[in-house]
């Protein structure tokens, strides 16, 4: 497969390993505040093959010691990556895979398979507002929230924090469904979205979840 973004290495998108990362064209989202937009609308503009990747994996797998998958939406390559992950999974490296929790089934598939060591899963807001992000399935959000609460393996759910998005209510709604697994609130960044109208969406500030943390006994994590 051709994956539309690749970074050598950093300490920023495996917790606490120094990884690869690569990223996958195209998502079933399309959230406002998406951030890593090019990697979703107006084609792919930049193509990675996986031989090349592969290649540089090899070389360099006694100084690395995972690959994150990120996006875009990784799930949506349910034929391409279990091959692409089972080679690194040879090469003795850690995966970690970024998801919106939108495909159960093949979440399900990679963690029976032990293709996955962390998997990152985005909870967007309440159930009932993901229509917002052009989608409706939501029983698929979770079904992928129990997936992973059963898989055995680490990982994190996340939640970034426009105000007209994740509202107070919404947060205690996300609460119910995170139960005590890790969650972590994500400030939300005006300057780069795929929606240009969110440039002027406001963000809480660090003390204002903090107060809303404290005010609702909410499970978080962290904010990042
Ligand atoms: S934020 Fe994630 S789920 Fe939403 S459009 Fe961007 S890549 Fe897709």
């Amino acid at each position: 497969m051709n994956f539309s973004g690749f970074q050598k290495s950093d300490l920023l998108n495996f917790p606490g390993k120094v990884a690869s990362t690569v990223f996958t064209y195209g998502c079933n989202f399309r959230c406002p505040y998406c951030h890593n937009y090019g990697f979703v609308v107006g084609g792919q503009q930049e193509s990675y093959p996986e031989v090349l990747i592969l290649n540089y994996l090899e070389k360099r797998k006694d100084m690395l010691e995972a690959v994150a998958i990120s996006g875009g939406e990784p799930t949506l390559y349910d034929k391409e990556l279990p091959p692409f992950m089972r080679k690194v999974k040879e090469m003795g490296l850690l995966v970690k895979m970024d998801t919106n929790g939108s495909r159960p089934e093949v979440l399900k598939a990679m963690l029976d398979e032990k293709l996955l060591d962390y998997v990152a899963m985005d909870i967007k807001t309440s159930l009932d507002k993901y229509s917002m992000f052009g989608y409706s399935e939501v029983e698929n959000i979770e079904k992928s929230i129990e997936i992973l609460k059963n898989s055995g393996i680490d990982f994190e759910f996340r939640t970034t924090c426009p105000k007209s998005i994740v509202s107070e209510d919404d947060l205690v709604e996300i609460n119910k469904l995170v139960g005590s697994s890790k969650w972590y609130l994500q400030m939300f960044n005006p300057r780069y979205t795929l929606d240009e109208a969110f440039h002027e969406e406001s963000s809480y500030s660090e003390e204002e979840l903090q107060e809303l943390i404290k005010k609702h006994s909410l499970n978080v994590t962290g904010i990042r």
